[in-house]
């Protein structure tokens, strides 16, 4: 390790990296995108591997030691594999990791293994082709279970499947979806719907994690696993006593994890997000591009961290508004 840490000012320790690699996805997901026509950026706006490579060696030095890829889709930016070669070679990162909606899988899950991914999250909301295309509004449905498949066979350390569950949506299909895990020797984990920009959030449409365990023990018996990691954002069960069978469970709006969140994000654009849900960013770039020294940068980042919100608001409370100038989860970077 080299320098001091970054930390926030309520002690948090910056020790996960949050990377978005482009703002453009082939999907167009319900609840991820706005309704109306969305504009991706243009290239010269995206951070280069170079400039992302000199920020991960950064943060690297100040005791961030996972990276996980993310966008957007990552899997369309170009030449990905090459950039993950480059974290693995260039910088102190010990664990890349991906989340990706999995339709380009079946041919990238072998490289991004060897380039040096070690564990896949794939986001997979349903098992009935005509709900997922009116999920993700495309008909990749076959390519995301043929890439799951082959991230499978590929042999990750780890693979995950990430399911939004939505009332009236898909929230009949969470039984058959850890069924579908449970036969891949792999862990569904179920997210709370959360209010983005654009997305039309409602809390009737929310599925809490209550409702699911519910639901899933009339088929499955459910016991709490302890968290070995506090800033684990998942809370895990054991299926049927089974320690090798496990459901996890993203429950962002009804526990919030905020307290031990140690995350913060690079966007596509280059602009640091300490927090996933509050509006302020620092331009990364422009001090970049303008010939900033790694000191200055640093001094930079870890303004930007000391300003980290303590926790999100409360997205149930009856007060509850989306600050208007934000931006929908496809930009920020999930
Ligand atoms: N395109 C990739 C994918 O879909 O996995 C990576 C980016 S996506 C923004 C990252 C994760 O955020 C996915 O698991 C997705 O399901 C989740 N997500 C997007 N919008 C969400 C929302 N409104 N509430 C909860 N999770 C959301
Ligand atoms: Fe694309 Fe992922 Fe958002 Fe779906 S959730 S639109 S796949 S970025």
């Amino acid at each position: 390790m080299g320098d001091s840490f970054f930390i926030d000012k309520y002690g948090r320790q910056i020790g996960n990296l949050r990377l978005s690699v482009t703002d453009r996805c082939n999907f167009r997901c319900i609840y991820c995108l706005p309704d109306e026509n969305v504009t991706f950026l243009k290239q010269q706006h995206l951070l280069t591997f170079d400039e992302i490579i000199r920020l991960v060696k950064i943060f690297s030095r100040h005791g961030v030691k996972k990276v996980r890829l993310t966008g957007g889709e990552p899997t369309m930016r170009p030449k990905l594999c090459e950039l993950i070669q480059r974290i693995k070679n260039e910088t102190e990162i010990e664990k890349i990791s991906i989340t990706t909606n999995g339709s380009r899988l079946k041919e990238l899950a072998k490289p991004l293994k060897k380039a040096g991914i070690s564990t896949v999250n794939i986001s997979l909301d349903t098992l009935d082709p005509e709900k997922f295309k009116k999920i993700t509004q495309r008909n990749y449905f076959k390519n995301v279970i043929e890439g799951i498949e082959e991230a499978v066979r590929v042999g990750f350390d780890q693979v995950k499947i990430n399911v939004v569950a939505m009332r009236n949506i898909n929230f009949e299909d969470a039984a058959k979806l850890v069924s579908f895990g449970i036969e891949r020797g792999i862990i569904v984990r179920f997210i709370e719907l959360m209010p983005f920009k654009g997305n039309n959030w409602e809390k009737e449409n929310m599925v809490t994690m209550d409702e699911l365990i519910e639901k899933l023990r009339e088929t499955f018996d459910l016991t709490p696993i302890n968290k070995n990691d506090p800033s684990q954002t998942a809370l895990e069960y054991m299926i049927n006593e089974d320690p090798s069978k496990r459901v996890g469970f993203i429950a962002s709006v009804t526990r919030s994890f905020c307290q031990w969140c140690n995350r913060v994000r690079i966007t596509a654009d280059g602009h640091l997000r300490p927090c996933l849900h509050n509006p302020f960013e620092v331009d990364l770039k422009a001090p970049i591009r303008n010939g900033a020294s790694d000191e200055e940068l640093e001094k930079i980042i870890q303004n930007a961290i000391w300003q980290k919100s303590r926790g999100h608001p409360d997205f149930l409370s009856t007060k509850f508004e989306l600050p208007s100038e934000d931006k929908p989860m496809m930009k920020i970077g999930g």
